[in-house]
């Protein structure tokens, strides 16, 4: 199906800039204005996201919730990037993002943005610390260097000793911690997570949980999850919940 380049005709909004911070506010680490994705093919049109307004404070743990077929994966790969908006305004560290060229784009998710996905997407021929480092290499940073970061960050999550093994010779849980040490090794703004925990059992999930929140602590890393999985919805701060590619309920707790 192809994406739609023509705008869900509507003016953009005009109103905003990007650097807008007010005294003693965080900066935001995304924000998007009116925010339209549109997919059309023949007859068919769908509006995966339909003018959604937010921020998102430096330093957040929050969720986008909402039932399949939401727009939660849309409104995850419009902030990461990986997908163009048709219409409206997202910002990632103060940049607009969506109508930079590709190179700027792939070279902000490099430097600013780590993803983890459901199904954990490790290169199967890579070891585990291969995959970690991807984002180091991709940087220039020397091997020894790379190699040092990784262990030590997988001794911090619990994996020390599998830098050598092959995805397939790991447990899901594993799998799913070399996947977060791939997003987070580089010290991105941003960890973007789509479903991290959907095909995990429960105590693993909730030791998942508790290592990307711990790291939202330490790091001061921003992490944004898409999801309706109740145990992570109960840890975040945040719980934004979108029906229908829109913003339906926005709920803080401390
Ligand atoms: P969620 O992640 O909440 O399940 P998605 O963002 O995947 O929701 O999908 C939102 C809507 O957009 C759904 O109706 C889905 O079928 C549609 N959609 C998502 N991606 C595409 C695409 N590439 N082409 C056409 N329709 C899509
Ligand atoms: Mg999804």
């Amino acid at each position: 199906m192809n994406e739609s380049t023509a705008g869900p005709g509507r003016s953009s909004s005009q109103s905003a800039t990007a650097d807008e911070v007010r005294d003693g506010e965080r900066p935001a680490a995304v924000r998007t204005e009116d925010l339209w994705k549109v997919f059309e093919h023949d007859d068919i049109r769908v509006e995966a996201v339909r003018g959604v307004t937010f921020r998102i404070d430096s330093g957040e743990f929050v969720v986008l919730a909402g039932p399949s077929g939401s727009g939660k994966t849309t409104l995850l790969n419009l902030i990461g990037g990986l997908t163009r908006p048709t219409d409206g305004q997202v910002w990632v560290d103060g940049r607009e993002i969506g109508s930079l060229p590709d190179r700027d784009l792939a070279e902000i998710r490099l430097e600013r943005v780590g993803f983890v996905f459901q199904a954990y997407n490790l290169l199967p021929v890579l070891t585990a610390l291969e995959n970690a480092e991807f984002t180091l290499l991709l940087r220039g940073v020397p091997a020894a260097e790379r190699r040092s970061r990784v262990e030590k960050l997988f001794e911090r999550i619990g994996i020390a000793g599998l830098e050598d093994r092959l995805p397939g010779k790991l447990s899901g849980g594993q799998q799913q911690r070399v996947a977060v040490a791939r997003a987070v090794v580089g010290r991105p703004a941003l960890v973007l997570a789509d479903e991290p925990t959907a095909n995990l059992d429960t105590a693993t999930s909730a030791s998942l949980i508790d290592l990307m929140a711990e790291l939202n602590r330490e790091l001061g890393t921003t992490f944004v999850f898409a999801t309706h999985d109740p145990l992570l919805m109960e840890r975040a701060r945040r719980n934004v919940r979108l029906v229908d590619g829109s913003i339906v309920a926005d709920e803080r707790r401390d």
